[in-house]
Formats: C-alpha cells, structure tokens, sequence
C-alpha cells in the first residue's frame, strides 16, 4: 500500500516515441503536474554549445551545477528557463538534438539534474515524469511505470511533422538518423542507459491513436489507484 496520497508515474522509451504528447494528456487529466527531463539535459547542451564549452566536461558539471532551471506547465504547454532566461524554443535546435546525447552521458550532470528532479518530484501534487532513466533512476519506486516505445520509421516520421507544423522542414531521413544515433548513445552509455524494468507496462505506439495510448496509460492508473487506496479525478 502506497503511502503517498497521489501517484509518481514514470515513463521511459526511445527518442520520438510518443513521451511528451502523451505525458502532458495524462497529467493534464489527472491534474498533475509533467515533467519534460529531455528538457533539462537540452538546456545544459544549449547553454554548453553557446558557450562553446562543449568539449570541457569540468565546464559543462560546473555550468550544470550553478544553474536555476525552471519547468512551467501551464495549459497544456511546457516552457523551461534557465537563470530566468526563456530557452524554450532554443532546445529543440538541431545543434542541440546532435550534441545533448553526448552531454548527457556525463555522470556528474546526470546526478545534478536527477537530484533536480527528484526534488520537483516529492514537492509536488501528483507527477508525470518522462525521459530515458525515471522507471530505472529517478524514481524506481514509482507508482506506475511505463515503458514507450515505437518503430524507428514512425518516430521519424512523426517528429518531421512536428517540424512542419512548427515552419521548419527536415528531411525524414535526417531525422531518423539522428533519432537512430541518440537512441543507440541513450541505450549503451554506461550511467543510467535506457532500459526497460521488468515491472513496466510496455505501450508500444506505433500503430494506435493518441487517445489511445492516453487510454492505456489511465487504465493502468486507475488499476494502481484503486489497488492503493488512491483517490484520482480523471477530467
Ligand atoms: O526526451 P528528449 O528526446 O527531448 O531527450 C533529449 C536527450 O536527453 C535524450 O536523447 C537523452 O540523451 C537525454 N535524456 C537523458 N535522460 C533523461 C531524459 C533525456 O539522458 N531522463
């Protein structure tokens, strides 16, 4: 029996796998509070490259270490600020996606931003935690654990439309190049690779609809809290 009075649940899988749309439906559902950790280890590589400390590893800890982030979550949409600088829209560049794999297999940043996250975690109402480490890391103890995943030719193609909604045009190919080369980093690095625990629920999104895998992940709540003596408001 849980003892907290809201849920923790964490949610791991492969670059484009579907993470942030879904995490940020359920939460909203639920009333909870989402947490992007991508975003986070974006921002570190953002500030990291403009600061063209990239291949200083004592630099990057340092810069990790001294600096306030903040993640907002209102209304569906997710905004991050570093020192009170607005990067929401920097982190998603595409100097960012080739370099924040690299960044992010340094030990010291990763402790840094985990112990970030975990202190978000406990002060909140209940969360949504998504990335590549939260079921086996950050919260290995948490209340639900989901594992994403989807095709590679699906990912890419989804993130393409992404960035066509967004004005940007990418070939498909690069994308899934990229999306290939972190995944392959993410999963083999030796801190906190991604893997998925033998306690996740394995959703794989390659061939349902948003609102179905929404569906998925809340039936899976809704069991968790109800075995728990949970109380949760679906909207
Ligand atoms: O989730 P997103 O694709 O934005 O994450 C960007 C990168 O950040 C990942 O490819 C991975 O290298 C790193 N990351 C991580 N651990 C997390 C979240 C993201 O290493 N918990």
């Amino acid at each position: 029996m849980s003892m907290s009075k809201n849920l923790i649940i964490a949610i791991d899988g492969p670059a484009g796998s579907g993470k942030s749309t879904t995490a940020k439906i359920v939460a909203q559902k639920l009333g909870y509070l989402y947490i992007d950790t991508g975003a986070m280890y974006r921002a570190i590589t953002f500030l990291a490259i403009r600061d063209k400390i990239l291949d200083n590893q004592e630099k990057i800890i340092e810069l990790a270490k001294s600096c306030k982030i903040e993640l907002n979550f209102t209304n569906g949409k997710t905004s991050i600020k570093v020192n009170d600088e607005d990067l929401t829209d920097e982190i998603r560049s595409v100097d960012v996606n080739k370099n924040v794999s690299d960044v992010s297999k340094i030990e010291d940043v990763r402790k840094v931003l985990v112990k970030k996250q975990r202190e978000i975690g406990v002060s909140g109402p209940g969360i949504v935690m998504e990335g590549r480490d939260i079921t086996t890391v950050v919260f290995p103890d948490a209340d639900v654990k989901i594992f994403l995943t989807a095709t590679l030719d699906e990912r890419a193609i989804r993130r393409a439309k992404e960035y066509a909604e967004n004005g940007t045009k990418i070939p498909v190919e690069n994308i899934r190049e990229n999306l290939h080369r972190r995944d392959t980093i993410d999963s083999n690095r030796k801190v906190s690779p991604l893997r998925k625990v033998e306690d996740a629920v394995v959703v794989d999104t390659s061939y349902v609809t948003i609102d179905e895998q929404v569906k998925i992940i809340l039936d899976v709540v809704t069991k968790k809290a109800n075995e728990s003596g949970i109380e949760i408001n679906i909207n």
